[in-house]
């Protein structure tokens, strides 16, 4: 089990597969990205044996991002190599849904347990406009094929950034009536890349809240107010599925964190917001063995930091969003 200094246990593991993207939001990258050479980035083989090392040490739950995940060659593969891997329970993925049209029904079969899937809007103006390449409907149907494939329950990641969807969040709300799925409002948080919008066009949870409770009244907590994760759960009277609110930038859950990243170019990232990593691809490539990096892993894991600085001013600029994964 791997455990930090300050007593947490870390279990989860995040692994983006790729900083490549099939769309540019504007909270996101540049539209002008430059993403890295293949070669930099972690091949299957070395996907798999760090899945293996990580699955030795206690990570029993996988998540798969990206970049966009499903635009790495090989993804169903890769897929159900992590899932066949000893000590993996559950592998999910993050994915913006484009491809799940063609893919969803192979990823299920591969053993992806489930999926989220970003949409920050249901207008499909304002979706073109966060995403600057999107188009709505694809997404609607990448949802469809992942709810007939199975991959349930579905969570719904929907950034809010002011002056560009601050008012969806009753549309996107008012899905969790008649669907099953859980609805999650995410804080938008700095990075490099967009860092100015990043900063400036937050939306809180709070007002994310009484947006909703304006439009539909009390909202019920769910679970005691005890987390999901890293979302806090509620509920509108006689909904089918729950909206999630993770407030990482005003009201931080680093107590609870139990997340490790590995980057798309072989790094362990020990907070999202914290610029501290460990490289572990250059050692596995000059020929380290399995031991010399679980040693490498575990202090990694040990000095995780216990949380982000953002209230002190300090954001982490030495990576976009997209080659670290959310
Ligand atoms: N391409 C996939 C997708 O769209 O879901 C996976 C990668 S994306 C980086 C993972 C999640 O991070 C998405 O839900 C996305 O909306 C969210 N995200 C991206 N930039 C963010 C930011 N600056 N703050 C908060 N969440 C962000």
């Amino acid at each position: 089990m791997a455990r930090d200094k300050f007593g947490r246990s870390i279990s989860y593991l995040r692994i983006s597969l790729t900083d490549h993207c099939n769309l540019r939001c504007v909270y996101c990258m540049p539209e002008d990205m430059t993403f890295r050479p293949n070669a930099e980035l972690m091949q299957d083989d070395e996907i798999l044996l760090f899945t293996r090392l990580f699955a030795s040490l206690g990570f029993h739950k996988i998540r798969l991002t990206g970049g966009e995940p499903t635009v790495r060659a090989n993804i169903v593969d890769i897929v159900r190599g992590i899932k066949d891997t000893p000590g993996v329970r559950s592998l999910s993925m993050t994915t913006n849904g484009l491809l799940l049209n063609k893919l969803a029904a192979p990823l299920a079969e591969a053993g992806l347990d489930r999926v989220n899937i970003s949409l920050d809007t249901l207008d499909p103006e304002k979706f073109h406009r966060l995403t600057r390449w999107g188009k709505l409907e694809d997404v609607w149907t990448g949802l469809e094929f992942a709810e007939e494939a199975g991959l349930a329950p579905i969570k719904i990641n929907a950034v809010v950034v002011r002056g560009y969807n601050e008012r969806d969040v009753v549309a996107l709300a008012r899905l969790t009536l008649d669907h099953p799925w859980q609805v999650r409002f995410i804080e938008m948080m700095p990075f490099a890349g967009a860092t100015e919008l990043q900063v400036n066009q937050v939306v809180a949870w709070e007002e994310i809240h009484q947006r909703i409770e304006r439009a539909f009244g009390g909202l019920e907590v769910v679970g005691n107010g005890k987390l999901d994760g890293e979302a806090r759960l509620y509920h509108l009277p006689g909904a089918v599925g729950d909206l999630g609110f993770i407030s990482s930038v005003t009201k931080p859950f680093c107590a609870e964190c139990n997340r490790a990243r590995l980057t798309a170019d072989g790094r362990l990232r020990l907070c999202l917001l914290r610029e501290k990593e460990v490289d572990v691809l250059t050692p596995l490539r000059d020929g380290a063995n399995l031991e010399e990096l679980r040693e490498m892993i575990l202090d990694g894991i040990w000095h995780k930091p216990w949380g982000h600085g953002l209230a002190e001013g300090i954001i982490p600029l030495n990576r976009v969003m997209n080659e670290i994964g959310g």
